[in-house]
């Protein structure tokens, strides 16, 4: 990856520039959208854990951006560049995300200043734990105060032993479970979660391309049939969205930009393929399905129609974004494109559907999960075979009565009651087209906000603004 040049903003500063820039359209108290911008607080904890015969200190991190809706919600995120100004713009974007697809959360983001892979199960996992502990003294870990969720270098194994070692110091609640979400499906997690990131952007592409104007402006016609990709980053989010944007809707992925090298080829990348020989530990560069070459930060400059940055923020900077070379770009990743980088592409016409709505889907199945948790039952259970029963009725009667033949693969289709995941896929489905719309309104109502981000801080610092002056400070 290129680095961008030392003029560049921090991520931080970054966030609150495009922030800014929406709220100079709005007509609220400079002093409420200060309130409604600023972090809240952020905790700093260094603690130390005995493994390998030597205590080791490690540094986390539990921001919180806003509280005017409890729980607040945000990933906790392994990784060595971890610090303050990261974690307090990703809590920023969650504030506003929650907002926008109208999640009933306020933003939070943690962070453990680790490398995943210096370190052993065994011993991640007594560093989770010990993390856990501190964050659950301050109450930066509760039910009904603040739920963490996975993020860059963590997953369902890190949400589990989160949530075991909060269940072990708080026995007696009966929520405990719903501390975290992204747990596995047998400890209390909902199907769908591990996807939920990937199949939003799906859907937000499958919304994008619903609307002609929206086409016409970034020079794209008909459906994802065909159109080339180019994806930074095959981890959850990128994985998941490459998968089922080229398995389910036909795009094409000509080039997958990881850590370790880029992997061409223009017919299209299996991704599945591609994912279980990184899986098996073999290197990117004995990958047959394509053409290797080592670390390339041009890569993400390749020609295509759609470029998908699903790695980590500041990725398209302002040395590198007059050489992109795509009409759309959609930011799986938080913050890929740095404020600087955002005005280039503007003025070059790339259309951005940007991270805040982009990758939604994560937090909108995580509420679903906390829903299922606080009400100890899973979706659909008492539903389902009501629901089969009627259908099944319906069908006979149409047969009898109505002289009419369905197939038996018809009828076993519609007959059958949805599942969790049916419910889960259709929840999400509903919250990305409603936050499309609703992205799309604010800019028909304000045209002079210009673009789809803007639009979207305007309309989440709006909801916000309203929450506030509603119920006072
Ligand atoms: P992940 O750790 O599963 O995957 C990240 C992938 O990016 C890995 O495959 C890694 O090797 C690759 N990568 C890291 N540095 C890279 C570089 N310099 N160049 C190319 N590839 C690189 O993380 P994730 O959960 O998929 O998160 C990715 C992004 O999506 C982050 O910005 C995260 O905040 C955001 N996000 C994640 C979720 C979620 O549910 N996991 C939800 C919303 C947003």
């Amino acid at each position: 990856m290129s680095k961008s040049s030392a003029n560049e903003l921090n991520f931080r500063a970054s966030v609150d520039l495009m922030f800014n820039r929406a709220a100079s359209f709005m007509d609220i108290s400079p002093k409420l959208i200060e309130k409604i911008r600023v972090c809240n607080a952020t905790y700093i904890v260094r603690f130390g854990v005995k493994l390998r015969g030597d205590i080791h200190t490690f540094t986390g991190y539990r921001s919180v951006h806003s509280e005017h809706l409890e729980p607040v919600k945000g990933g906790i995120r392994y990784s060595p560049h971890v610090n303050q100004d990261e974690v307090e713009a990703l809590a920023a974007l969650m504030t506003y995300k929650t907002a926008l697809v109208h999640v009933p959360f306020g933003g939070s983001k943690g962070g453990l200043c680790l490398s995943p892979k210096d370190w052993n199960e065994e011993e991640l996992e007594r560093i989770t734990r010990r993390f856990t502990f501190e964050l659950s003294r301050r109450d930066l870990i509760h039910p009904s105060l603040n739920v963490p969720a996975p993020d860059m270098g963590t997953g369902e194994r890190e949400m589990a032993w989160m949530m075991d070692e909060y269940r072990r110091l708080h026995n007696t609640d009966i929520n405990n479970i719903a501390c975290v979400t992204g747990k596995p499906v047998h400890l209390g997690g909902i199907y769908g979660r591990v996807e939920a990131t990937g199949r939003g952007v799906q859907y937000a592409l499958r919304e994008f391309f619903r609307h002609e104007d929206d086409k016409k402006k970034a020079g794209l016609k008909g459906d994802l049939d065909g159109k080339t990709v180019v994806v930074q980053g095959l981890g959850n989010v990128g994985y998941h969205t490459a998968k089922f944007i080229s398995e389910e809707d036909g795009a094409k992925i000509i080039t997958v930009i990881e850590r370790d090298g880029v992997v061409r080829n223009k017919k299209g990348i299996d991704i599945e393929a591609l994912k279980q020989h990184m899986l098996s530990g073999e290197p990117l560069s004995a990958f047959s399905g394509g053409e290797f070459s080592e670390s390339d930060p041009a890569a993400i400059c390749d020609p295509c129609d759609i470029l998908i940055p699903a790695a980590l923020e500041g990725v398209i900077h302002m040395d590198n974004a007059h050489s992109i070379k795509t009409k759309l770009i959609i930011e799986a990743a938080n913050g890929p494109v740095t404020a600087k980088a955002d005005k280039i592409l503007r003025d070059k016409g790339v259309f951005i559907i940007p991270d805040m709505y982009a990758n939604a889907g994560g937090v909108t199945v995580s509420y679903f999960e906390w829903v299922k948790n606080i009400g100890h039952i899973r979706f659909g259970r008492l539903q389902r075979r009501n629901e089969e029963a009627k259908n099944r009725s319906l069908i006979q009667a149409l047969e009898e009565q109505g002289n009419l033949n369905f197939t038996k693969n018809f009828k076993e289709d519609f007959i059958e009651g949805a599942l969790e995941i049916d419910l889960v896929r259709a929840g999400l489905d509903d919250t990305m087209r409603a936050g499309y719309k609703a992205i799309k309104l604010t800019l028909e109502e304000n045209p002079q906000l210009e673009d789809m981000r803007t639009a979207a801080f305007y309309k989440a610092i709006s909801d916000i603004a309203l929450h506030y002056q509603s119920i006072g400070l």
